[in-house]
């Protein structure tokens, strides 16, 4: 049995695919005309793709925001099938529109993504992520569909009915935020069951940030195989990258997107191997198409081949968006470098949350992490132990001293939708 959605496709030689990526360059070139917004750029047809990223102008968000609701639309209202809004984390939100065949170009994204995790036929897919404007129910609903797996479209929340339906129907599949993952398990072992007793297989993570060490946990709970998951609505919504049964960086689909990245201060474009902000240009979008689109997603390709024969490029887990870095009293952190170190430590619970507070005009970091339901029952000893002992990892992994507070499990405040890890309060 192949391994491979789209084999073709998957492994077309770098440069047949940089050739095609050309091709469908200036096809959406030609269509971004009709956008309003991009009327005032020279749109005239590129002999490289070298010569388009040397010259052409990014788009970044704040100009979606300007040019809301229609500036970016290429086709007639009549052909829009599909109207989707980016879940607003970061200011207002902004609306994406698809035509038919965006929404089918979209799904094959989708599929193929789930087929390279392992999906199949006869898999039962739980799809615990919001449906609506997010595009992380439907954008997945319709590739597992499009695959024929059973597909649950139970959305987010309520956790009893969600083992209740993975153990009722058998379900095989899980996508879930990473954040919930944990928390669910917490669930679980209220309810006195083990998800390992269960016939799950895999679960497909993503939607926000998340470090290796929480993947590692989340896989060691559930006993199965957790696959990074990337994508955002601008652009289509999730299906942009995926893991591979390698499971060491996402391969993005580069016969739909143009790959670059670029230094967040000068714009310039960095070498394969180097950190910094993801830029993508759509190839085969419809309505919307996006030029050098500024994702504001910190990340690095990784150079070397991929084990799995797929010759898509593979970038690094995202570190954080260029706007979630931190700065304390001069040292800049991201979020994701705490849970890393705090996750790998044995005794830590399943959430936490960073607060960063001003005292005496310093900046002062607050680390809450929850305690597994052992270690808060336990003596004090060792919980005064855990906490010595993260506040001396975090103190060696970002130059900053913590302030470590040990919560009950299951006490810190939750979300309905992506975490909320950060509360900055040096401003109130
Ligand atoms: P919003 O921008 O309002 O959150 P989206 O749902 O479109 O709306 O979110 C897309 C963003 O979510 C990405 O730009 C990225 O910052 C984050 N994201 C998506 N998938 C991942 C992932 N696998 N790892 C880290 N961050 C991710
Ligand atoms: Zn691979």
């Amino acid at each position: 049995m192949t391994m491979y959605w789209e084999e073709t496709a998957e492994r077309m030689a770098r440069g047949e695919l940089n050739r095609y990526q050309l091709e469908l360059l200036n096809q959406t070139i030609e269509r971004a005309r009709k956008a309003q917004f991009y009327r005032s750029f020279d749109l005239s047809r590129v002999d490289s793709l070298a010569q388009f990223q040397a010259n052409f102008p990014f788009t970044c968000k704040q100009d979606l925001r300007d040019h809301f609701p229609y500036g970016f639309l290429t086709t007639d209202l009549t052909k829009v099938i599909r109207l989707h809004s980016s879940s607003g984390t970061t200011g207002n939100p902004t609306v994406v529109f698809h035509t038919e065949r965006d929404v089918a170009e979209w799904t094959n994204q989708v599929a193929r993504c789930l087929y390279m995790a392992g999906v199949r036929k006869g898999d039962v897919f739980q799809n615990t992520m919001g449906y609506g404007l997010f595009t992380g129910g439907l954008g997945f609903h319709y590739g597992a569909e499009k695959l024929g797996a059973l597909t649950i479209p139970i959305g987010p929340g309520n956790s009893t009915r969600q083992i209740w339906f993975m153990q009722t129907f058998g379900t095989s599949v899980v996508h879930i935020l990473p954040s919930y993952a944990l928390r669910l398990y917490t669930h679980f072992e209220a309810e006195g069951i083990d998800p390992k007793s269960l016939n799950l297989r895999i679960f497909i993570i993503g939607s926000e940030p998340h470090s290796a060490e929480m993947r590692d946990q989340i896989e060691e709970l559930y006993g199965v195989k957790a696959f990074n998951s990337y994508g955002l609505s601008e652009v289509c919504g999730p299906g942009v990258g995926f893991e591979c049964p390698a499971q060491n960086g996402i391969h993005l689909w580069e016969d739909y997107f143009l790959v670059e990245i670029i230094d967040p201060e000068t714009g310039k474009v960095l070498p394969a191997g180097e950190e910094g902000e993801l830029v993508l240009t759509t190839l085969k979008r419809e309505a919307m198409p996006l030029l050098r689109y500024r994702t504001g997603d910190l990340t690095r390709i990784i150079p070397e081949p991929c084990p799995c024969g797929r010759s898509h490029l593979r970038i690094d887990r995202i570190k954080g968006r260029a706007d979630d870095m931190l700065i304390i009293n001069g040292v800049n952190l991201f979020p994701v470098q705490i849970e890393r170190k705090i996750m790998g430590i044995p005794g830590v619970g399943k959430n936490y949350v960073i607060e960063i507070r001003k005292e005496n005009y310093m900046d002062r970091l607050y680390v809450k992490v929850e305690v597994d339901k052992e270690i808060f029952n336990g003596t004090l000893a060792g919980l005064t132990e855990l906490q010595r002992r993260i506040t001396d990892d975090l103190r060696a992994e970002l130059s900053v001293s913590p302030v470590v507070e040990l919560v009950e499990p299951s006490s810190l405040p939750v979300w309905e939708g992506k975490a909320k890890r950060v509360i900055d309060r040096r401003g109130e």
